[in-house]
This record gives C-alpha cells, structure tokens and sequence, in this order.
C-alpha cells in the first residue's frame, strides 16, 4: 500500500470511528429519552384512572373501563392493572385475565421505587401511587408502536450515513493526501534526475517555511557536499597521476637517450644516479599517497597506541639523516615535563613518524643550508613541536593554499616535492586531536608548529 492509500485509509478509519460513536451515542440517548417519555405517558394513564377510580362509585369501574378502553390513545396493547397496598386487585382495564407475571411483579411494588420490565414485546411500568388519602400500586403495560419505529427509522438512516461518510472519506483522504503528497513527488522526480555526470543539478526551494523546504535545502546542502567531495576526488586522482608519470616520463626518456648509443662509464653513472633520484620520488609519492588512504579510514580502524613523543623524533631524525645526509637537525627541549607520562600520545605510531618526516625534510629542503631546528615544549596542555628553518620560506599570498593535495608554493621552482607532505600533515594532526600552524616570510623562513593535547589516560 502506498503512503496516498495508507493516508486516505487512516483519515477513513478516523472518521468513521468519530462517526460511529457519534451515531451510538445519538442512538442510545434516542432511545433512552424514548423510553423515558414512554414510561411518563404510561405512568399518567395509570395515575389518570386511579383518581377516576376514586371519584366513582366502585360499582362503575367497568363502565369506566368502557370509556377508557373506547378512548383513542397513541399507545397499543395498553394494559392497567390496579391494586390496594394489599394487592388485591381493583380494576383492570381490559378485564382479560391477569397474568402471573404481572400478580408476582405487582409485590415488588415499594412506594420509593418504580420497578420496570416486559411482557412479552410490551414494556410495562409498576409505582405506588396516592390521592386523596387513598393509596394505589399500579402496573400498566403498553406498546410504544410509533417510538419504536421512530428509533428503527433513526437506526437506518445513521447506518446509511456511517456507510456514506467511510466512502467519502476515503475518497477524500486520497485527495487531499495526493494534494500533500504532491511536493513531494516533485522532489522524487527531481532526485530521479540526479547521477554522478549530473550532480549540479539541485531541487527546487520554496519560499515556505515546511518541512518540505527544509527537505530541499538539506538535501541540497548534501548534493553541494557530495559534489564537492567527486570533485576533489576527481583532481586528486588526476595530480596523483600527473605525480607518478612525471619520474616514469623522466626515466623513459633518460634510459632512451643513454641507450642511442654505446656510453663512458661515467655516463651510466649519472644515468643510474638520476634514475634512483627518480625512483625515490617513485617511492615517496606512493608512500604519501598509502599514508592519505590510511588518514582517510576512520580512528577506531586504526592501530593506536601509547607513543613517547621524544623517542619517535629521534628515531626519525636517525632515518632523515640516512636518507637525506646534508640535512642538519637540532633538537632543542625548551620545556621538559618531570612526569614522563606527559610525553605520551595515543597514537598511530605510522603517521606520527610521517609528520615528523615530512616537516623535517621540508625543513632542510628548502633552507640554504640544510638546516632545521626542532624546539620542543611540553606545558600542562599540550605537547608543541615546531620545525624552523632559514629558507625561501613561502609567498605571504600563498600561505591560505599551503596543505591543499598538490599545491607548492611558486617560489620553489624546480626543488622535488609532489605537494602531498603538508595536506598529509594536517589530515594525520586532525585525526589526532592536534593542529597544524605555518608561520612563514619570503626569503627569511619558515616555522611549522604541530601541537598534540596531553592526554588523561594512559595505562
Ligand atoms: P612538497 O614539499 O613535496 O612539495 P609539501 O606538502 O610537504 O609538499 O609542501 C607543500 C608546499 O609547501 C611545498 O611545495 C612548498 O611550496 C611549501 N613548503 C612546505 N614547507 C616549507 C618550508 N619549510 N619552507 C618553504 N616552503 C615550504
């Protein structure tokens, strides 16, 4: 069932519940204000003849029945019986025998209580009754013809309306749950539109307040979001490429040229030579880009452990050094914690080692003489590692792109970078509850600050 038939169902089933309880509630105070005028009517009748009763001489009462039984009534099947406190019987209307229901109800009579019941289809009332000094129990028993089918009447035309509102209803609730609903198969036709060659494409806004605008613009605010996310994906996959052709395009054409003709042993050197430059580039990149698809996966994915901050620094420094002889690190404690405990992270020890690397490589790469100069200060927040060095520093315009994939600054003309290491940074400081701030002057120097928060628990 569609929500439409689902809708119009429910506001059916509404209405008629309303309905039938109404056309209940009506039937049954109907019927009960009926009665209540019926059993007035019966008890007048009764009251009636019992003061004629004592008006007349006894010896009258059956011409008194005469009358009475010729008098035209609008009750049927009337029947009155009348007895002294004794029971005995005085008068009856009909002077048909008296039946043993009517001699065994006329001892329940007591002078505070009506009592009511049936003969047969008649309804029939008994009460105490007095005047002038002389006191009565009458039953009188009677048949309301035209109350009756009054109510039948009723009953019908309440069921013929109960038939009616539930067809109407239903009818209606398809209406108006399609006139409801229209919007919002607006906005699944809309969505229909929508695939991966065509995410620009955005649902259309009300000026209303609804939850059907509000619908719009979330899902809107999504497609802006997941179209910004294809096409960073997009430029990512093709810088990467562009990043990983470049050394192979470099080791194609110099192992074409070298092999046009027989070369000196010094030629095959400087081959070999810029072939491994080329190779650790390779190398490099790949290992960046391994690193990014590890940032990517969430924290719980990743392996954490307690790390010492200090250790780790060295043991890069160490693997630096191998890789990149020239370079020259100093590492300065500021501020050295008493409690070691402070110097320990949560961590994925991986990328803390690549943040580590890539800032201290940046570091010597791009100063003049090779140099960076590690200060480390641990206060009660935090732990601060900043990586300075006097180099080309980075253009005061170009700061904001700085840790964007891909992005070098112009300054750096043909150095060997791929533009990875930084946005990797970020990415691996944010994961670790840290922060990243560059500070840098054109010609003077750079200094990279990462700061990692102490952190409460470790075992
Ligand atoms: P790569 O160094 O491989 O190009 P990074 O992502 O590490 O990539 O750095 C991005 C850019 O930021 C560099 O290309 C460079 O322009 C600039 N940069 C980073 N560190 C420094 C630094 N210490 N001094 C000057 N420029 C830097």
């Amino acid at each position: 069932m569609g929500i439409r038939q689902d809708l119009a169902f429910k506001f059916c089933l509404i209405v008629a519940t309303l309905f039938i309880l109404f056309a209940g509630s009506l039937y049954y105070y109907s019927d009960s204000y009926r009665v209540m005028m019926f059993d007035l009517r019966m008890k007048n009748k009764g009251a009636n003849i019992a003061t004629t009763l004592v008006d007349i001489n006894p010896a009258d009462s059956s011409l008194l029945r005469t009358i009475n039984v010729k008098t035209k009534s609008a009750m049927f099947d009337v029947g009155v019986y009348i007895f002294d406190t004794n029971n005995k019987l005085l008068y009856n209307y009909t002077n048909d025998t008296i039946s043993s229901k009517i001699k065994k109800e006329v001892l329940k009579i007591e002078k505070k209580s009506d009592i009511k019941f049936n003969v047969g289809k008649n309804e029939a009332i008994g009460f105490y009754y007095s005047v002038r000094g002389k006191s009565f129990k009458i039953i009188v028993s009677a048949y309301d013809k035209y109350g009756k089918e009054n109510l039948i009447h009723l009953k019908m035309i309440l069921l013929l309306s109960i038939l009616l509102s539930i067809v109407v209803s239903y009818f209606a609730g398809l209406l108006f749950s399609g006139y409801a609903l229209q919007p919002i198969m607006k906005i699944i036709n809309d969505v229909d539109e929508i695939n991966v060659s065509k995410l620009n494409i955005r649902l259309h806004e009300s000026n209303q307040n609804d939850e059907i605008a509000k619908l719009s613009v979330t899902f809107n605010k999504m497609l802006d979001r997941l179209e910004r996310g294809f096409e960073m994906q997009r430029s990512f996959i093709s810088n990467a490429s562009h990043e990983l052709r470049t050394p192979l395009t470099s080791m194609n054409g110099h192992i074409e040229v070298t092999l046009k003709k027989e070369r000196s042993t010094r030629e095959y050197i400087e081959l070999l030579n810029s072939l491994l430059d080329d190779i650790k580039s390779l190398n490099k990149i790949s290992n960046n880009l391994l690193d990014l698809a590890l940032v990517a996966a969430d924290i719980n994915v990743l392996q954490l452990k307690n790390i010492r901050v200090d250790e780790v620094l060295f043991a890069v420094r160490e693997r630096l050094m191998k890789y990149f002889p020239s370079c020259k690190v100093s590492l300065n404690f500021v501020s050295f914690p008493t409690d070691e405990k402070s110097l320990i992270i949560l961590g994925n020890e991986q990328l803390i080692e690549s943040v580590f690397f890539n800032l201290m490589e940046n570091a010597c790469k791009y100063s003049v003489n090779n140099a960076v100069e590690v200060l480390f200060t641990v206060n009660d927040e935090r732990i601060e590692l900043s990586f300075k060095d006097n180099g080309i520093g980075i253009p005061a315009s170009e700061i904001s792109k700085i840790g964007e994939p891909f992005y070098r600054a112009t300054n750096v003309k043909d150095m060997t970078g791929n533009g990875l290491g930084l946005s990797l940074t970020k990415k691996i400081m944010e994961l670790h509850h840290g922060s990243v701030k560059i500070t840098s002057e054109e010609n003077v120097g750079t200094t990279v600050k990462v700061l990692f928060p102490i952190q409460g628990n470790f075992n």
